[in-house]
């Protein structure tokens, strides 16, 4: 029995571009923008998105993706 990842999305032959190498490497990327953010900033950056009411769709460092979707209204809690 082999592991398979479900999911390779990123950085490895996919075409992203790449964050820019520094002293503070930015670790998260916003795909909406194709801007990369630093897992401290990113949360600022969605709420920018949340109050624009924008779809937001984060990579995070650990390789997952969320998709937020400000652009709908939330779904009605019971
Ligand atoms: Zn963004």
């Amino acid at each position: 029995m082999g592991e398979k990842e479900e999911r390779v999305m990123g950085f490895e032959g996919m075409g992203h571009n790449l964050p820019p190498a520094g002293k503070h490497e930015p670790d998260c990327l916003c795909i909406t923008c194709g801007a990369w953010f630093h897992h401290l900033g990113i949360m600022s950056h969605r709420a920018a998105h949340r109050r624009r009411k924008e779809r937001c769709e984060i990579e995070f460092s650990d390789g997952r993706v969320v998709d937020y979707r400000f652009d709908r209204p939330a779904p009605a809690r019971p």
